[in-house]
């Protein structure tokens, strides 16, 4: 495995950090500030003005839907490989992604809608959401049931003449707070007596469909993450052409899989660029502070921290490319474990530095006049979203444990293997 950066991505890099330089990291304030103005004006969920500014600016940089492999509808688009250290970067800063294009939930949306969407249904929401010109959101986990486990799914898609019908209740819809989410896709049984993992489909439903209400923003420690949010949604007799339902009833859970690996890996990515902001900032902070007469940096125990900070990260980004390369080359499905294993580590890693880094930070640490306490609460939740760890880790434990069962096989079959 090479994991040097090709001229290309060499490139692109001195690119993205000159924007970041020039564009993300002076706005970082202005962005907040923006949000706090709306939300004194009474309503925090309006687009900020920053990041409609900035969009054109990345696009006329080159830096724009880099995430997508693959696509003849986005020649831009890069390897897993290529885009991991570019996808590190944009993690540094918590509404960087949005700027290029390359945010969460829409980055998944577009994947899936590229894998598995007809022609007229990419380029009715496929093409405007390459464009940046709305946003979207993914409805599949259910207040009602334990939604880790996606057979659980309760919300129903009945078929009805040329329409399928959508009933069902919603949560954690991250992006449906936004005024510009102007598509949903929805994940809901077509049929609940097939077998267990045939049960659910996929279904992309315009989100000004009469039926939908969104019942209220829900918070993450406190945040809102307005303007785009994470919601309660419910569905009510929400009817949209039979059309739009993807790939065919029952095979929403294979949808599922090839969607959240991707969603994933990038997750990561973005987490070891936190991870490494943190740990800046933790020694810039230890560095500037003196305490008992000395810097605090001169602190051993501080030592072991940065150290192991260090390590962790560099570990982490190791097992990124690999999972990534493996994407690449081998394929999502083959890469599972990889993508299950990285899916466990970033977060954890990430959620360790930046709370050695808070604390290096004092007071100052937990509020917001630093990015920590925020980054901490955004990385917190990858513990959960896209499945929580212990799912991750059986999946693992699973792979690991059956390359034994295989082996046993062979020694109780000595004869049959001599043939
Ligand atoms: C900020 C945020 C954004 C999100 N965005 C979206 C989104 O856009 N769209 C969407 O559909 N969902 C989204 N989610 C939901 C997320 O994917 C779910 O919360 C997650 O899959 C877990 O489902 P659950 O909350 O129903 O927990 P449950 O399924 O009830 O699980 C609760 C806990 O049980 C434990 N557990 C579960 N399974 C096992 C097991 N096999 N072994 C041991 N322990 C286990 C875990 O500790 C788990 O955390 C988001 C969540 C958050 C926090």
């Amino acid at each position: 495995m090479n994991f040097d950066y090709t001229d290309k991505v060499k490139d692109m890099r001195e690119r993205l950090l000159a924007f970041m330089d020039a564009h993300i990291y002076p706005n970082e304030g202005r962005f907040f500030a923006e949000i706090a103005a709306n939300r004194a004006q009474g309503n925090a969920w309006l687009p900020t003005k920053i990041i409609e500014e900035l969009k054109p600016k990345a696009r006329a940089a080159g830096l724009w839907n880099l995430f997508l492999p693959r696509s003849p509808r986005a020649p831009e688009g890069l390897s897993n490989l290529e885009y991991a250290p570019l996808c590190e970067i944009m993690g540094r800063v918590p509404f960087a992604a949005e700027v290029f294009n390359c945010s969460a939930p829409d980055t998944g949306n577009m994947e899936t809608l590229e894998r598995y969407a007809s022609e007229d249904i990419k380029d009715e929401w496929l093409e405007p959401l390459l464009k940046g010109e709305f946003r979207s959101a993914f409805l599949m986990t259910e207040p009602e049931v334990a939604s880790s486990d996606a057979t659980n799914i309760q919300c129903r898609i009945e078929r009805d003449g040329d329409d399928y019908v959508i009933n069902g209740r919603k949560w954690w819809s991250s992006g449906a707070g936004d005024p510009r989410c102007a598509v949903y896709i929805v994940m809901g049984k077509t049929n609940p007596d097939a077998p267990r993992h045939s049960q659910q489909s996929m279904i992309v439903v315009p989100s000004n469909t009469p039926g939908i209400e969104v019942v209220r923003p829900l918070t993450v420690f406190g945040y809102d993450d307005a303007p785009h949010g994470h919601m309660e949604v419910v569905l009510k007799n929400v009817r949209v052409p039979a059309r739009n339902l993807l790939l065919g009833e029952g095979r929403g859970f294979e949808i599922a899989q090839g969607r959240l690996g991707p969603g994933r890996i990038h997750h990561c990515m973005r987490s070891i660029g936190a991870a490494e902001r943190a740990l800046e900032l933790m020694c810039k902070r230890l560095n500037s502070r003196v305490a008992f007469g000395k810097p605090i940096s001169a602190q051993s125990v501080w030592h072991e921290r940065i150290a192991d900070a260090r390590c962790r990260i560099e570990m982490a980004r190791l097992l990124t490319l690999k999972a990534a390369y493996m994407m690449d080359t081998v394929g999502n499905k083959v890469a599972k474990a990889e993508i299950a294993m990285i899916k466990v580590v970033a977060p954890n890693m990430a959620c360790d530095v930046i709370d050695m880094a808070i604390q290096a930070h004092g007071g100052g640490g937990v509020s917001d006049d630093f990015p920590l306490a925020y980054s901490y609460a955004n990385q917190r939740t990858l513990r959960l979203a896209d499945g929580p760890d212990e799912v991750h880790r059986q999946s693992i434990a699973k792979l690991e444990l059956a390359k034994h069962i295989l082996i046993k096989a062979e020694v109780d079959m000595p004869v049959t293997r001599g043939c």
